[in-house]
């Protein structure tokens, strides 16, 4: 199931609240960076580029809690940096899980194996591990031979522990929608739950520019990717955001929907662009001009963005927000193999496009003064 259903009522019946009371902008999942620091150094991150004093910080599992209890968010997700590098990631999981909260703790899984015995199964929980396609493109994306099977090593030891698993798959310029396909059959043979999937972002710090999709790219590729569908496929993603994907409808941004504190505060206005921070949940929806972010405010930083933290909560919006809604979803749900007899054309006649050299970790990407304090994290981490 791609969901438990406790989650997916809770998370229906917390949309419903929010609309009977009148919110206009309401948060759904929080994301929660309780630190920088990582252990990969992905040419599409770029978080690493912080100097060292920022990569040595983190939040206090205190400061996690006050933060979800703030914004009242019914699941958390917990990217970064590498949560499992914080030495005290097992009490922030913890402590979330007695509140009552989902939560997706994001993982490149390089750590994950040996630190499993630190995390109980839960429905509360899921690993939601980075896996960016098949061996040689994940290794490509995040810059590191051997990272493919060392993250499915762990998403296997997950499964076979009984926790719930899910995946992560952010697609940029030149992947090729048929070896993604092989990669989702792969992911379901190895027992994941379900499978979440995102166009990259021109996130400003990152050290390869050159490879993010457009929108007129990512319409194409995930119409190719995600019509004909398997059966046994199971997306962690509202199914109205995968068709805004598939450009088979429109959806606006609603960048209130994710919204992220880390250890400076929280971010305005999303999990990608960082136009200063607020002090406080309230502070945020009433500091930030919405109308100047999202495609149609003309912002030119917007224009390409159709990344799931500015558009799954409007996706989820769209379903709760009408009974036209609800049914869009159902339809989707329950029927959804979205033949599409063009969309196989597209993807029998796509030509696969050569990546270029790998660029592994610590050659040159990272400054020496964050490669340091990566370096002795991982050593301290084992890894
Ligand atoms: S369109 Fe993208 S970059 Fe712009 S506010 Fe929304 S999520 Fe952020």
């Amino acid at each position: 199931m791609a969901i438990p259903v406790s989650q997916a009522w809770t998370v229906a019946t917390y949309v419903i609240k929010q609309k009977l009371a009148g919110r206009k902008r309401y948060p759904l999942v929080l994301m929660l960076e309780p630190l920088f620091r990582c252990n990969l150094a992905c040419a599409g991150c770029g978080k690493i580029q912080y100097p060292a004093h920022i990569l040595k910080a983190e939040l206090t599992p205190e400061e996690c809690f006050k933060a979800v209890e703030e914004c009242g968010v019914p699941m958390v997700s917990i990217p970064g940096g590498e949560p499992l590098l914080h030495p005290r990631m097992p009490e922030i999981v913890q402590g979330l899980i007695d509140r009552k909260k989902y939560v997706y703790m994001c993982t490149n899984a390089l750590l994950l194996k040996e630190k499993l015995h630190l995390f109980k199964p839960s429905k509360y929980l899921s690993f939601s591990v980075h896996v960016d396609g098949e061996k040689e493109h994940h290794d490509f994306g995040v810059c590191r031979e051997g990272g493919h099977d060392i993250a499915m090593e762990g998403v296997r030891a997950a499964v076979a522990a009984g926790f719930r698993v899910t995946t992560n798959t952010t697609l940029f310029d030149g992947a090729d929608p048929n070896s993604v396909r092989r990669h989702f059959d792969q992911l379901m043979e190895a027992g994941v739950d379900s499978m979440m999937i995102s166009p990259g972002y021109t996130y400003d710090k990152a050290p390869d520019q050159k490879h993010f999709l457009g929108r007129a790219r990512s319409r194409k590729l995930f119409r190719a990717l995600l019509s004909n569908r398997k059966k046994r496929w199971q997306f962690n993603a509202n199914p109205i955001f995968l068709e805004f994907l598939m450009g088979k409808r429109e959806l606006t941004c609603t960048p209130w929907g994710m919204p992220t504190f880390s250890i400076f505060g929280w971010q305005k206005p999303c999990y990608l662009l960082q136009d200063g921070y607020a002090d406080t949940f309230q502070e945020l929806l009433d500091e930030v001009d919405w109308a100047n972010y999202g495609t149609e405010s003309g912002n030119p930083r917007c224009a390409n963005c159709m990344v799931h933290s500015g558009y799954e909560a409007s996706g989820v919006n769209y379903t709760f927000g009408s009974l036209k809604g609800l049914i869009a979803t159902a339809k989707a749900m329950f029927g959804g193999l979205y033949e599409d007899p063009d969309a196989q054309k597209l993807l029998n006649d796509w030509k696969p496009t050569n990546h270029g050299q790998l660029v592994q970790i610590g050659s040159g990407i990272l400054s020496a003064e964050s490669e340091r304090v990566n370096h002795s994290e991982s050593l301290v981490a084992g890894d």
